[in-house]
């Protein structure tokens, strides 16, 4: 694709009905990248019910599996032809360095490959006996598609968030109205180009940029809507449930973390400091999943920290396109300074600021920072208990794990959490116990297709990935058919 100053609705590409734009910038330099057709109330109603049109009457929700998984895997092959475009676009764009970049494009088209499989096995599941107590009936359960859903996705991983909502929506049979972030819309439009190419037909997938406000907010309350499956912060995650409370869409959040690493006295020194840089450094800390909080018990605490630092001043930071750079840019102005704000208060609530936390010497434009650690952080700080989505990791120490759990379970996010210890049997004893939806041992971050993600308590309701976010996408119908030649004889005897 050469513009991106059109949306894409009902299999066309189409100028915003009122014309508007906005700017994508590339946050190494900000430069312009591209002007982006702005989607507004208007170009919302003509997806939505382009969507509605698709679902109500064309093939796509009366197809096989089989025959959606051919759209799928196309999808998928379409996205690897292009993996290096794709991968480029996404850091100038987003800012991360070209290999998380690649990694993130291939697990976009291994997203697509994964719901195909599981469109066709639909086929086999769809309807499931369901035995009654009354010999008198037959029943099945039968699974169907929910039918139009909205996507409102962030900014940290463009093509991978619009995957994992796109492709098991497809999957099940649904049509979507997809929002990328006003921050990184590019490779969701390259989506739309490459479903185009692969043959889906008109109005099953309609992508649509523009900012919360003007795209998002009336993409979540428009009628015609049935689902709406949403990845982004919980002050816009609320506003989405309150819209969709009007007339009772059904939802899914997938919203923010403050996610901690427990760390014991018998693990070994060099993989704490690796997991736990990969836990908060990885995709410059803009991670919903990034294990930010981290607590190390008291022996190994000391040199521990001292480890991290010298290792963590070791980061290659630049433009994420420049070889062996480990730490891009952060996305935005927004995102910067919400960042150094949280540093500044960090210092103000008493915490001790290890290292990092500037503009590196060598970086007189864009948004980068020296990655941060805190140490001593405390436990009733604002740094300690809120998201701050950048490379910035709070450290306490514990005495027992008593101690540890209780302090990592004294949050009102739940998406991840992790532990370390050579002792596998307290380490599966504390996973068990830690309130979120997803508990790595002995790492952190590592991510499937295969495996349920999303989290406890404000952290979101429902599961993406697998073959839960295959029923997202699902209702269930009973069909209950009465089988007796008796007349049922409640009212005519
Ligand atoms: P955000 O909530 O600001 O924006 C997310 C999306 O919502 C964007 O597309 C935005 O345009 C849209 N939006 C904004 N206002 C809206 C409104 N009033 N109505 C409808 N849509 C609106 O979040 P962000 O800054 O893009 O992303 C960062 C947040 O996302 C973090 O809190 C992070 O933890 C979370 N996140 C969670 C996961 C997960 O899987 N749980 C994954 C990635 C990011």
């Amino acid at each position: 694709m050469n513009t991106y100053d059109q949306l894409y609705i009902d299999g066309q590409w189409l100028r915003p009905t009122l014309g508007g734009s906005f700017e994508t910038l590339d946050p190494s330099d900000e430069s312009l990248i591209a002007k982006v057709g702005a989607a507004t109330t208007e170009d919302v109603d003509l997806a939505v019910k382009a969507a509605r049109r698709a679902f109500d009457e064309g093939p796509w929700p009366q197809m096989s599996g089989a025959e959606r998984a051919t759209v799928l895997r196309a999808i998928a092959s379409g996205i690897r032809e292009r993996q290096d475009h794709l991968a480029r676009l996404e850091v100038r764009d987003n800012g991360k360095p070209l290999p998380e970049a690649l990694w993130d494009i291939g697990d976009t088209a291994g997203c697509f490959d994964f719901y195909a499989d599981l469109a066709e096995n639909l086929d086999g599941q769809r309807e499931q006996p369901v035995t009654l107590a009354d010999e008198r009936f037959s029943c099945v359960a039968r699974k169907e598609p929910i039918g139009v859903a909205g996507a409102i996705i962030p900014w940290n991983f463009p093509m991978l968030m619009a995957a994992w909502k796109v492709a098991p929506a497809l999957a099940a049979g649904c049509c979507m109205v997809l929002k990328p972030s006003e921050l990184t819309p590019l490779t969701a439009l390259e989506l739309a180009d490459i479903a185009h190419q692969a043959g889906l037909p008109a109005g099953v997938l309609n992508v649509l940029p523009g900012l919360g406000a003007e795209a998002g907010a009336p993409l979540s309350e428009h009628p015609g809507i049935d689902k709406l499956a949403f990845t982004g912060s919980v002050p816009t995650g609320s506003r989405i449930m309150q819209a969709a409370a009007r007339d009772i869409k059904n939802i899914s959040l997938e919203l923010g973390g403050k996610s901690p690493f427990i760390i014991f006295n018998d693990s070994d020194i060099e993989a704490a400091v690796e997991w736990i840089m990969f836990g908060i450094f990885w995709n410059q800390g803009e991670v919903c999943s990034a294990t930010s909080r981290v607590l190390v018990q008291r022996e190994l605490y000391e040199p521990l920290l001292k480890r991290l630092v010298e290792q963590t001043e070791r980061l290659s930071i630049g433009n994420g396109l420049e070889e062996g750079v480990l730490l891009g840019p952060l996305v935005s102005r927004g995102q910067y300074d919400k960042v150094l704000q949280a540093i500044a208060r960090g210092q103000e609530e008493g915490a001790t600021l290890l290292s990092g936390g500037t503009r590196p010497a060598h970086c007189d434009k864009g948004y980068f920072l020296t990655p941060a650690i805190f140490a001593d952080v405390p436990e009733d700080s604002w740094i300690w208990q809120e998201e701050i989505f950048g490379p910035v990791v709070c450290i306490r120490p514990f005495d027992d794990e008593a101690q540890a759990l209780r302090s990592a379970n004294d949050s009102r996010f739940g998406l991840a959490a992790a532990v370390m210890s050579r002792d596998v049997e307290r380490a599966e004893r504390v996973a068990r116990r830690l309130r979120a939806g997803i508990v790595w041992i002995n790492c952190s971050q590592p991510t499937f297709t295969e495996a349920p993600w999303g989290g406890y308590k404000q952290s979101g309701i429902g599961r993406e990935l697998g073959e839960w976010g295959l029923t997202n996408y699902l209702e269930t119908k009973q069909i209950t058919r009465y089988d007796s030649q008796q007349p049922w004889g409640w009212y005519i005897k």
